[in-house]
């Protein structure tokens, strides 16, 4: 099974992933995170499950080639770059998913130079499958302020009006994503001071998608 999580850069979807798979480990609901393998933590009827950052197998792939130094130089290579190595993480995900259950960490459009290009194309929703889409929002100036505050990532400067022009992309494309899989689109808001209740909900649903009640 593969579900796929995505948010703007700044939404905090990495961060929601990471705490929710933390919050069930703990909790004893036997998920598992990428660091501590399913079948090491699952319980009965429990479902484990891999973070998988889809920009990451997408920098390791670009940084073998020799194509960048930092992964936030991918989304500003040219176009059919881009796509070949989204292509190959794409495949590398999808035999992945083949042996475990995933949770992959992605952005439903990419902010490129040349428009926004959709994470997730028509082929490779073919090829992954996946079973639900979750999107993790927040109000634009909050995503600005929390950009313009990350000291590890060369982040885009954007005012909240292109910020909020995304985020509506990101909406519009989920939807044709969920028409061309079946699968649903669920939103999870992921406000300042409130993570606790982003990482719940999230929480939530992985115990009833492994539970099979969603
Ligand atoms: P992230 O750390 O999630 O922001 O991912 C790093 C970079 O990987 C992004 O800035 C994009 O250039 C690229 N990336 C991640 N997911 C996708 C995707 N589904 N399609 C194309 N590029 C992606
Ligand atoms: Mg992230």
């Amino acid at each position: 099974m593969l579900i796929v999580v995505a948010g703007m850069p700044g939404a905090g979807s990495s961060t929601v992933i990471q705490h929710a798979l933390k919050l069930l480990r703990e909790s004893g609901e036997g998920f598992a995170s990428a660091s501590s393998p399913a079948s090491a933590s699952a319980s009965a009827g429990a479902v484990g499950f891999k973070h998988l950052n889809y920009g990451d197998v997408m920098f390791e792939i670009a940084l073998q080639e020799g194509i960048v130094k930092s992964r936030d130089e991918i989304r500003k290579l040219p176009q059919t770059t881009q796509q070949e190595i989204q292509r190959k993480a794409c495949d590398r995900i999808a035999a992945l998913s083949k042996k475990e259950n995933i949770i992959l960490d992605t952005h439903c459009t990419v902010k490129t130079p040349f428009g926004y290009l959709p994470g997730l194309p028509a082929e490779s929703l073919q090829k992954l499958s996946p079973r639900l889409f979750v999107l993790i929002e927040a109000f634009p100036h909050e995503i600005a302020r929390r950009r313009s505050s990350d000291r590890t990532r060369e982040r885009d400067v954007e005012d909240e009006k292109s910020i909020e022009e995304h985020q509506a992309m990101n909406r519009a494309i989920s939807m044709a994503y969920a028409c061309l899989t079946g699968a649903p689109v669920k939103i999870i808001e992921n406000h300042d001071g409130a993570l606790e209740k982003a990482t719940t909900e999230f929480a939530e649903l992985l115990t009833r998608i492994s539970q099979n009640s969603v």
